[in-house]
């Protein structure tokens, strides 16, 4: 599933290719989770002011209304500018096409979903972005909120983090590794970290997170961008996909565990 890393990833590699274009025409294929929510030929002639990320949803601002998208399990942007023909492919279900080249959402699962917001008061940005936590790349997501976010809660810290209400885009992969780095078991009590910790775990999780985003994210093993390109993330992993293999720091064997019907990987001697 792609993480946020993926998503800013993606963004990165067609928010500028698409800045300033015109939409001249919307095909839309099988439904997607959600509904578009208005007519296709509504949004001919819209200006692509510009491509945001809130969390995992990017936000293809118009003027003044706006596209939330989301990638859903298996969904991938390609953006194919005026120098490449564009392409049609299999489980293509979204295609916005401009004047400067074609956004194309492939879909094979159809979790991901594309929705119109005539504007930042429309029921569905509430739906789907009201419930947020901070983002971990800026400014408000500090160790001081961290702390007293995981203070407050009383279920394990990993389950806690990956609730997306503390902070979002901290999902499976990028958790293990974090907690990881900060040499926190992730089945301890969320209530009982120390400021200490809280304070490893702010690092270790911007750190994760830039880290991915550096390398081209690869939550998924076949994960692309907009361009076409692929991430690497998952081969350097400390913990995350490597249970029974040894620990890259005390050569203990790596722990796979299940927590909340999710694969949790830790090291027994690093992480306490
Ligand atoms: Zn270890």
């Amino acid at each position: 599933m792609p993480e946020l890393p993926e998503v800013e990833v993606t963004r990165l590699s067609f928010a500028d290719r698409i800045k300033g274009a015109y939409i001249q025409n919307i095909w839309t294929g099988k439904p997607l989770r959600w509904p578009l929510g208005c007519k296709n030929e509504e949004l001919t002639g819209l200006i692509i002011k510009c491509v945001s990320r809130r969390g995992k949803y990017l936000l293809i601002e118009l003027d003044p209304a706006m596209l939330i998208l989301h990638l859903g399990m298996s969904g991938s942007l390609r953006f194919e500018d005026l120098s490449t023909p564009a392409t049609q492919k299999l489980h293509d279900h979204f295609v916005l096409q401009t004047n400067l080249g074609v956004l194309t959402l492939n879909d094979p699962r159809r979790f991901g979903a594309v929705v119109f917001a005539a504007d930042s008061n429309a029921p569905m940005v509430d739906k789907l972005l009201g419930k947020l936590g901070v983002e971990p790349l800026t400014e408000e997501f500090s160790a001081e909120h961290l702390y007293r976010s995981l203070k407050s809660r009383k279920l394990s810290i990993k389950q806690a983090l990956l609730g997306g209400q503390i902070v979002v885009g901290v999902g499976n992969i990028y958790a293990s590794e974090a907690l990881f780095l900060a040499k926190i078991r992730p089945t301890r009590s969320s209530s009982t970290i120390t400021k200490a910790q809280s304070l490893r775990l702010h690092r270790a999780i911007r750190e994760t997170l830039s880290r991915a985003i550096e390398v081209g994210g690869s939550t998924l093993q076949n994960f692309t961008n907009a361009k076409g390109e692929s991430g690497y993330f998952q081969l350097e992993s400390f913990v995350y996909g490597r249970g029974g293999q040894p620990c890259k720091i005390c050569s203990a064997s790596i722990r796979l565990i299940v927590q909340g019907q999710r694969s949790t990987f830790y090291c027994r001697r690093c992480q306490n």
